[in-house]
């Protein structure tokens, strides 16, 4: 029978709940046992499809479209959990179940309440969640609760959980809180009573956690401990210090397993306590990361520049072809606009241009710009989703003399409407889940580069985009060198474009951001970070950096 673990947080958010859950994924993957992963988030919204990532950071995407969190990213890249719609709950999603089954007549004659039918449709949603790719039974199934306990919103499904845990056998379910412990400057010191303070809420609802996970940017020592364990009810054995990674977030999981995490856990739920967590693959991932010598500066040209969060996967897919180039990926994060305001010099001495995915006019002209300086000057050049869009409209501008080739997502008014709706996609209103969404086969040219990085036929990548590549330039842009050399075969609609005169010169209408992982990275990154080493060296600038200047 499934084993459940729940992990909420406390003090403060952005502690890494998302990091630490997946880690706790790996660790017990690297045990031999299978896990679901999932997430639980308070807010109304049905899903983060509809929210800018100013708000919310990046919207990640599944394999089967769901539009969902981005700590769901954490989860792929570091387990295997096959993660599908029922991976990720928000309140809105919860409720809007709820309310379809009360307009339906299913509770006919009975008041709709918070207990027991919210929590109900909450105790489901884990159930549907601890499924494997087959639909069997994973070992450990591993439930993320959003948003920071004490807040109201975060109440049904602390309360679902404390339900959920007391109909199943002593012993079934593990309770991880993640806290801070916050370090005085003044007096020098870690404080505990934060942490105190979010236990106290959490057992006011009714749940003692099991384990205490203490995020702190100093050592915690003994006495430290025995007073969170005194004070918090928790096993001064079960109170263990995640300490501030030094340099790579893949070192979380490493640290906690120093820390018998693996074998708490393991003892707790009685899973099979023997034999060891194998991380060494990843333990020597890790050391790469570390003992780069090289370095390559990226520039990412985009609209959402200020929150590292709304890049997320971008940002990670170019650190893990950073550790298969033995390389460590310098990002230089240009905003858009700034590069009409400011101009072209923002770009100077850069050895690679990504262009990410986005939605909104601001700043398109200025992504054009950088898009023509990495063509004119052969520095390699990587256009995702819009990226891509971009590349089309000033490759038409500038090298097939269509001067006002544009898009018709921004506007009507182009002789040249080198980007397009699909016939089909005309005349929809709903601005939620109306894309092209998820996972959608690509075939890829022979002799191309891209069937070169990928070293196969075909793939599958995952989309999240309205507007498409218009067919009807498909021969001039191909005659001009630009290729297509990805396509769908079931729209017949193009997903890679790549220029053939040029070091790498490559768009895809794809998320490959959204399928890469420390242990594989994705190739097209890869082969994107390696031609950026080759411009680099071709430039004759310095290979060997002193890395500890560069944290
Ligand atoms: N806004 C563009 C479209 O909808 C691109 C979307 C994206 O980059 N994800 O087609």
């Amino acid at each position: 029978m499934t084993k459940h673990i729940f992990i909420t947080g406390g003090v403060v958010s952005s502690l890494g709940k998302g990091l630490t859950s997946a880690s706790i994924g790996l660790i017990l993957e690297r045990r031999g046992l299978s896990v679901s992963m999932q997430k639980l988030d308070p807010y109304i919204n049905v899903d983060p499809g509809t929210m800018s990532p100013f708000q919310h950071g990046e919207v990640y995407v599944l394999d089967d479209g769901t539009e969902t969190d981005l700590d769901l990213g954490h989860y792929e890249r570091f387990t295997h959990a096959k993660l599908t719609k029922n991976s990720n709950f928000t309140t809105g999603k919860i409720y809007q179940a709820v309310i379809s089954k009360e307009r339906r007549g299913d509770y006919l004659g009975r008041t709709v309440q918070v207990i027991p039918h919210i929590t109900d449709a909450i105790r489901e949603a884990i159930h549907a969640g601890a499924r494997d790719a087959n639909e069997g039974e994973v070992d450990v199934a591993i439930t993320e609760i959003g948003g920071t306990v004490g807040d109201i919103e975060s109440l049904p499904f602390l309360e679902a959980i404390r339900q959920f845990a007391l109909e199943r056998p002593r012993g079934d379910c593990l309770f991880v809180h993640l806290t801070l412990l916050p370090f005085l400057k003044a007096s020098g010191e870690l404080k505990t009573k934060p942490t105190q303070q979010s236990v106290g809420k959490l057992r006011e609802i009714g749940i003692q956690p099991d384990v205490l996970i203490c995020r702190t940017e100093k050592p915690m020592d003994e006495e430290m401990s025995k007073k969170i364990s005194l004070f918090c009810n928790v096993r001064r054995e079960q109170v263990i210090e995640e300490r501030d990674v030094e340099f790579s977030i893949y070192q979380v999981p490493v640290m906690l397993v120093e820390a018998g995490l693996d074998r708490i856990i393991a003892r707790h739920l009685s899973l099979p306590a023997e034999g060891a967590t194998d991380l060494s693959d990843w333990e020597a991932m890790v050391a790469e990361v570390k003992s780069a010598k090289r370095k390559v500066e990226i520039a990412i040209v985009g609209k959402y520049i200020e929150l590292h969060d709304a890049y997320k996967s971008i940002y990670e897919s170019l650190s893990h072809a950073g550790i298969a180039n033995h390389a460590k990926v310098v990002l230089r994060k240009i905003r858009a606009e700034d590069v009409l305001d400011q101009g072209l010099s923002l770009l100077e001495g850069v050895d690679g241009v990504l262009v990410p995915g986005g939605f909104g006019e601001r700043g398109l002209e200025g992504k054009i710009a950088a898009i023509r300086w990495a063509r004119e000057n052969r520095v390699p050049f990587f256009g995702i989703c819009l990226g891509l869009q971009c590349a089309v409209i000033e490759v038409a501008r500038n090298v097939l003399g269509l001067t006002d080739a544009h898009t018709l997502e921004y506007t009507l008014d182009t002789p040249y409407p080198v980007i397009h709706l699909l016939p089909t996609q005309h005349g929809v209103e709903d601005k939620g889940g109306t894309m092209r969404l998820g996972a959608y086969e690509c075939r890829l040219l022979e002799g191309s580069l891209a069937q070169r990085l990928y070293g196969a036929n075909s793939i599958s990548e995952r989309h999240r985009h309205r507007y498409e590549v218009n067919n009807a330039y498909r021969e001039r842009f191909r005659a001009a060198g630009f290729v297509p050399s990805g396509i769908n075969p079931e729209l017949d609609v193009v997903e890679i474009m790549e220029l053939r005169d040029h070091p790498f010169f490559v768009g895809v209408q794809y998320h490959p951001e959204f399928k890469s992982s420390p242990l594989q990275p994705h190739p097209i990154f890869r082969g994107f970070v390696a031609a950026a080493l080759g411009s680099r060296s071709r430039a004759g600038k310095p290979d060997l950096v002193p890395m500890e200047s560069e944290a």
